[in-house]
């Protein structure tokens, strides 16, 4: 048997109150010899039952009211705001209604302040990335400053060499900044796009030519196998940003001798791209938080001094604006495959 809704608890109390009323009233009339004494029982009953219901009722109600009206405002109010509850409905199984509501809304209120906590984890440590990451430069150009102030300046031998130094910092500090503000943009949707029918395979040949100093001087083949006059949907502009980007990476991370080789595998009415390499590789722990910004594997940064941590963040959120998902597949020593997904073009 179910819980008793407050309703059916006053119809049974009032059931039994004029049962035994109608009763005592029976045997009183009957002791007292009273006419159609089988009337007036049913009479009595009645009046009793009716009375007896309402007030009953009425009880209830006050007392179910009183004792979990706050609790139920609260919830109601959390829920839909200023928004009036406008009563409760006492007719089904209030309590269990209220249990249910009470313990959804608790669950609720577990996941924001988790979410809020992960949010505010999140914001510490972007701000201590972010601090670490200007650190290096900044004190480097402040150096290099201080040297020429000191002294270096009239020294033929090294002030254009420090100020060349000083400059590279600053143009360090312009990147972070730049690409901080582009994630920024990336992510709160301000970024306009312009998603236009595009040959990815003509963009991938001149994003490698674009990048045939770095790749010759690490000795890095680029390789474009796409299918000629590969079409997508995406904006072109932020496409030579992703490249550029994974051809960086794979130059960087890359053996002398190496290679990259960029592939497509057409699926339904998207196209997986892939890029993949022969260098150093990644180790499976790294790999969920290499999209992060300003991750970076442990000993990357000796190796790629200009690195920040940010360029795959930003290939992650281009392809993400533009629909797609993106993957990433390594184990260390045995190079690194990137694959996103992009719209075909009709
Ligand atoms: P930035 O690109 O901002 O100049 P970065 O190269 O360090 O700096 P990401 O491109 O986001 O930053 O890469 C993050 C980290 O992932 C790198 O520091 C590197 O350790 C690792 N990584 C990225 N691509 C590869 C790759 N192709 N092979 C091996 N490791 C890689
Ligand atoms: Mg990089």
């Amino acid at each position: 048997m179910g819980q008793l809704t407050p309703r059916q608890v006053a119809l049974l109390t009032a059931l039994a109150v004029g049962l035994v009323a109608a009763a005592l009233l029976y045997f009183f009339m009957r002791s007292s010899g009273a006419f159609n004494l089988l009337w007036a029982s049913v009479v009595g009953f009645a009046i009793i039952f009716g009375v007896a219901y309402f007030a009953f009722s009425f009880g209830i109600d006050r007392f179910v009211h009183s004792r979990i009206k706050v609790l139920y405002r609260t919830v109601h109010e959390l829920k839909r705001s200023r928004k009036e509850p406008g009563g409760i409905d006492l007719s089904g199984d209030v309590l269990g209604k209220v249990n249910a509501e009470v313990s959804a809304w608790a669950t609720e209120r577990r996941t924001e302040i988790r979410e809020l906590e992960e949010r505010e984890a999140f914001r510490r440590e972007f701000i201590g990335n972010l601090a670490h990451e200007l650190k290096t430069p900044i004190f480097n150009i402040q150096g290099y400053i201080l040297t020429l102030l000191e002294g270096g300046l009239e020294d033929e031998k090294v002030n254009r060499d420090f100020l060349n130094r000083a400059s590279n910092g600053v143009d360090r500090l312009m990147k972070i900044v730049e690409d901080l503000d582009l994630i920024t943009k990336l992510e709160s949707g301000v970024m306009d796009l312009r998603i236009t029918s595009m040959d990815l395979t003509e963009l991938v040949t001149v994003t490698i030519e674009n990048m045939e100093i770095l790749s010759k001087e690490k000795q890095i083949d680029l390789v474009n196998e796409l299918t000629p006059g590969l079409r997508v949907m995406a904006d072109r502009y932020r496409m030579a940003q992703v490249f550029t980007n994974l051809f960086n990476n794979a130059i960087n991370y890359g053996h002398t001798g190496g290679r990259c080789v960029v592939r497509s595998y057409p699926m339904d009415d998207q196209v997986l791209v892939e890029v993949a390499d022969d260098g150093i590789g990644i180790s499976e722990e790294h790999l969920p938080r290499l999209f992060e910004r300003f991750y970076r594997v442990g000993k990357s940064r000796a190796r790629n001094e200009g690195g920040s941590g940010l360029g795959l963040a930003i290939v992650k959120h281009i392809i993400d604006v533009q629909g797609g998902t993106i993957n990433v597949k390594s184990a260390e020593g045995e190079g690194a495959t990137f694959s996103f997904t992009l719209k075909l073009a009709v």
